[in-house]
């Protein structure tokens, strides 16, 4: 099989299979369905800050495969992401785009996976820092404008990022929340919106917690 490629460059990724015999438990029937929201920079693609460039997009390791896992269960997968570079005027709609254009393509050759849909936080924080929108994270905005097009249960779907805000966006937006990190935690400040339900140290890592947690409601926040 050949090498699926990037517009110029090899996909880089590890094949992790997901080893584990344990039944999965079976879903609830539902009107709505369930999704797994993933943060772009630093989760699913490795971080170039501000690249628009689809040859430098690299999956993270296991990430196309844990995808594929999911969306075998019947997990719709949307990619939530700030792209507060558009506000900036480092990048256009059109080049931003290409990007996106460029990672579906790669995540389809990768691992035959197809996102639900691509939601983007096009505005820059205020000057002092603060929210200057409802959907850059860790505003739930995007999570919800996501749950309204898509009729999906957001108590039942999960938040995978790599940064407390995105933690606290799926919290806000009552998802359940799984933190992707390699690094130190010790460092975080931890309030009950910014911690999350799991902490998974790699994708292989994290389809197995969310396919073989039972399904719940979030629980309720103070
Ligand atoms: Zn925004």
């Amino acid at each position: 099989m050949p090498t699926p490629t990037l517009a110029g460059g090899p996909l880089r990724w590890r094949r992790t299979p997901l080893h584990d015999e344990t039944p999965l438990p079976a879903r609830t029937s539902t009107a709505v369905r369930p999704a797994v929201f993933i943060a772009k920079d630093g989760t699913l693609v490795e971080n170039v800050p501000y690249n628009t460039d689809p040859a430098l997009l690299r999956f993270r390791p296991g990430a196309a495969e844990a995808l594929a896992a999911l969306a075998a269960h019947g997990w719709a997968l949307l990619v939530v992401t700030n792209q507060s570079g558009l506000a900036r005027g480092y990048f256009t709609r059109t080049q931003f785009a290409r990007l996106q254009e460029g990672l579906q393509k790669g995540l389809q050759q990768a691992a035959d996976v197809a996102l639900l849909d691509f939601l983007v936080c096009p505005h820059a924080p205020a000057p002092d820092g603060g929210p200057a929108c409802l959907c850059r994270k860790p505003a739930p905005g995007l999570l919800r404008r996501a749950a309204r097009r898509h009729g999906i249960d957001l108590a039942s779907s999960w938040m995978v990022g790599g940064l407390q805000d995105d933690v606290e966006a799926g919290q806000r937006a009552g998802c359940r929340t799984l933190l992707l990190s390699d690094g130190d935690e010790s460092q975080w400040r931890r309030t009950p919106l910014r911690t999350p339900e799991a902490v998974c140290h790699d994708w292989a890592g994290v389809a197995r917690h969310i396919l073989l947690t039972p399904p719940e409601p979030a629980p309720s926040l103070p």
